[in-house]
């Protein structure tokens, strides 16, 4: 045999990592007692457990306490316990112990890395090189966030006790993203792992108790939806961060609407994977396997996507197939396998499930030809070609490891098809030119974009989607802010609105000026409600002040399309954006008094305070004037060859249901900012005092606003502000209106999973200080990742 054939002839010899540590942890604990609430071990009180097995071949591995309804009552009441002596620990003192989980997990890295391999069938290469060091780099990165939050936010407070309910994909990982930056933060902790991967969740709070967590800070409790339904339900939660299924994230929306819970959800995806003709193709192919592959495709940003340009795609898709062929399908603790069982027998009935729907749709999907284990729950890799856009392939999360193929010709139709999803995780762009690649980033609906790579992650670099792909981020100062409270100091509860009634009984009007007609401001223009109904506007003292538009369904449907198609705003500079707005303000400062008079009228107030009113409207729209090319994205330096650019995008178009109380000032600070960075609006005005809303329109329309950029609907906000909320082209929501209106807002809104903020139904001062807390509001961060070297 001569070398070359003696190199043709290699194969591999099983390389398999010790279990014995791990089998030794095993059997050395209790885990008759394994819910851990309040610093100690626990079984369940109704004595109820569940299994967890070994996915390589169906083998028990333990028998796991499963958290009823009381145990989950103990777990809040511990975190709520220690909520006030940990929030009030030191920076220092809480970056310590936070630093002492880091350190102790990297003691038992070895451990963590073989338990998540054989509860979850991750191959051990992914859950040794990958899982666990960056759990680890998530501790030790937000001790420094703990110690400096007091500079960093200063004046912010902890959201409290937290709910946090994790998938079975990245067991270890997704503890890590929820639990560092809420301890950090200052939060105590009530965290349900997945039904199917418990194990080293429960090695994780060994850990906990060996590094000093306080009794209460940090509680772990196990079972499946009931027991997460339980705490998503319950009222001693003032937080819930949820990763999963976008479906359980809706569930969990409509279940938390009204209930004043602050809510991140970190969703599905189907991201795409982008290869242009002057790409590097087999760096991309070992981008893709790892894109689709890794985790055996079990990855919420998976590439499952392929969108390869025309002219490379057969040649691509050969070195794909190649590359497959030589995949190795094996034992998750053979340190040679490249792909593992899937998680359960579910997960494998759904994926092949799914593989023969696309088939039957018209996808030619195709396996390579290699061995398979015996038993356990594995599944081929498979590659789906001849998908069209709308096959079930293209379209449904699979969660497996299976890529759907399509072709592209122009980059234009590579980011249409791109964007052709509800989801927006995460993307990749591989071209070797870098201003194609980073002129199609910011143009890909995605909350990360990965250039020339694919599933690179930091404790630094946020992490998160958008559209049906969730809201909130994890990691990195977004990630830190989801648990802190908000900075708004609210005031009363505002009361449901009561319709004025005429003082005199005439309903006429003070004066004898030209009738004026107040119609609704729609795409630049003036236009009447679609409905033809008015609304009639009281004083403060019955008076009639005049009438508005009624409007209705249609004519938020069509402000919603004429704020869409206005792209002139989100595409014009930041400087552009600043000096429109300037502008406006300079405009408004010319009408002073007759505004002031306005608001007088209609509120009730003083005329001097309206006129306080007025000026402080201004310096209001002033600052978000100044503060639109200043609110910028951030750059990251992750521990790798790459630099991560953190881009503040427009949300897209925001409802705002703006307050009755400071008509004109409320309105200003919540249209201003959104305007500032980019965002389109369709603004329902307040319903006692529309008319200072409806005044605006002259000044708008002499401002050089572009047509749709703000578009104005008058009518009733509790019907308007639904409205609002199941559009599903709506992108965000903001209402500051009566609890009633806000907690509908906050579950109709499940359909696309906008972004809702509400005020919960207490008013705000207006006059407080600004800050950034609406300007964060407005913004989507997205993480383009941009790797340097050859
Ligand atoms: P899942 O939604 O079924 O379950 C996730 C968690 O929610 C589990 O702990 C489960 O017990 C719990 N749960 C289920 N029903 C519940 C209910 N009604 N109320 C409260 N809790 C409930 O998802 P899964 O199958 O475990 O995980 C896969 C999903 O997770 C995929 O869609 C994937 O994309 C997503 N994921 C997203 C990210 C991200 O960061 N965006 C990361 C990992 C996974």
């Amino acid at each position: 045999m001569n070398i070359v054939e003696r190199y043709h002839a290699m194969d591999y010899a099983a390389a398999p990592e010790a279990r014995s540590g791990a089998d030794a942890w095993l059997a050395s604990r209790d885990f008759a007692k394994s819910l851990f609430i309040a610093g100690a071990w626990r079984a369940s009180a109704e004595g109820r457990t569940f299994e967890t097995a070994d996915p390589s071949n169906g083998k028990l591995l333990a028998k796991i306490s499963e958290a009823g309804e009381s145990d989950i009552d103990a777990a809040v009441a511990a975190a709520r316990a220690a909520l006030p002596k940990w929030s009030a620990t030191s920076g220092y003192e809480r970056a310590k112990v936070l630093y002492a989980i880091g350190r102790a997990m990297q003691r038992h890295q070895r451990l963590l890395a073989v338990l998540e391999s054989i509860d979850n069938g991750k191959p051990i290469r992914e859950s040794r090189d990958i899982d666990v060091p960056l759990a680890i780099r998530h501790f030790i990165h937000h001790a420094g966030w703990a110690q400096s939050l007091d500079t960093q936010f200063p004046g912010r407070k902890p959201a409290g006790v937290v709910g946090q309910i994790i998938p079975w994909n990245f067991p270890l990982l997704m503890l890590a993203w929820k639990i560092a930056p809420a301890l950090a933060a200052g939060c105590t902790v009530v965290l349900k792992p997945a039904e199917f991967t418990p194990l080293t969740a429960v090695l994780f709070a060994e850990i906990c108790e060996r590094a000093g967590v306080g009794a209460g800070v940090v509680n772990i409790v196990h079972g499946g939806p009931e027991a997460g339904a339980a705490i998503v339900n319950h009222p001693g939660i003032d937080k819930i961060a949820f990763t999963g299924s976008s479906e359980v994230g809706r569930i969990i929306r409509r279940a938390t609407a009204g209930s004043g819970k602050k809510l991140s959800l970190e969703l599905g995806g189907k991201s795409a994977f982008i290869v242009f003709e002057n790409a590097d193709l087999d760096s991309a192919v070992e981008g893709l396997v790892d894109g689709i592959w890794f985790n055996q495709g079990q990855v919420c940003c998976a590439g499952s996507r392929l969108l390869v340009q025309e002219s490379v795609a057969e040649a691509f898709i050969a070195k794909v197939k190649t590359r497959m062929s030589r995949l190795r399908v094996g034992a998750p603790l053979d340190k040679n396998t490249d792909i593992g069982p899937l998680v359960d027998r579910s997960q494998l009935d759904r994926v092949r499930r799914l593989v023969a729907e696309g088939a039957k749709q018209g996808a030619v999907c195709w396996q390579p030809d290699c061995d398979v284990p015996a038993t356990g729950y594995y599944h081929l890799p498979t590659l789906a070609t001849g998908v069209a856009p709308a096959n079930i392939l293209a379209q449904e999360e699979v969660f497996g490891p299976v890529l759907a193929v399509m072709t592209f010709r122009t980059l234009e139709e590579a980011v249409e098809l791109a964007n052709n999803t509800r989801y927006g995780l995460a993307a990749s762009v591989w071209s070797e030119n870098i201003n194609v690649a980073l002129h199609v980033a910011p143009q890909l609906k995605a909350g990360v974009v990965w250039i020339n790579g694919t599933n690179m992650f930091d404790a630094a670099s946020g992490f998160g989607g958008y559209r049906e792909s969730g809201f909130g981020r994890e990691g990195g100062r977004e990630g830190l802010e989801e648990y802190l409270a908000a900075s708004e100091t609210q005031g009363p509860a505002i009361a449901p609105a009561v319709p004025r009634k005429a003082a005199s009984g005439d309903g006429k009007a003070d004066g004898n000026g030209i009738d004026r007609t107040t119609k609704l401001f729609i795409g630049g223009k003036q236009v009447r409600p679609d409905g033809n109904y008015s609304l009639p506007v009281m004083t403060a003292k019955g008076r009639a002040a005049g009438e508005v538009g009624l409007g209705s369904r249609k004519d938020i449907r069509d402000a919603v399309s004429a704020a869409r198609a206005c792209k002139a705003w989100p595409e014009a500079t930041a400087y552009n954006r600043s000096q429109v707005l300037y502008y406006l303000a300079e405009n408004l400062s010319g009408r002073v008094e007759e505004f002031a008079a306005r608001i007088a009228d209609l509120s009730g107030g003083s005329r001097k305070a309206a006129k306080a009113e007025v000026e402080m409207s201004i310096e209001r729209l002033f600052y978000y004037s100044g503060m639109a090319d200043k609110f910028e994205g951030r750059v990251h330096q992750p521990p790798a060859r790459s630099v991560v650019l953190a881009l503040h995008e427009p949300v897209g178009v925001i409802g705002i249901v703006a307050p009755d109380e400071a008509p004109l000032l409320g309105l200003v600070s919540l249209v201003a900012p959104a305007l500032a960075v980019g965002n389109t609006v369709v603004l329902v005005p307040s319903a006692t005092a529309p008319l200072v809303a409806t005044d605006l329109y002259q000044v708008i329309e002499y401002s050089d606003v572009p047509a749709g950029a703000i578009n104005i609907v008058t009518g009733h906000a509790a019907e308007l502000a639904a409205v609002l909320a199941m559009h599903d082209d709506v992108d965000g929501l903001w209402v500051v209106a009566a609890a009633a209106i806000c907690a509908r807002a906050e579950t109709e809104s499940s359909g696309n999973l906008k972004r809702v903020w509400t005020g919960h139904g207490r008013s705000i001062d207006w006059r407080m200080p600004p800050g950034e807390a609406f300007l964060r509001r407005a913004v989507e961060v997205k993480n383009v990742w941009v790797p340097y070297g050859d």
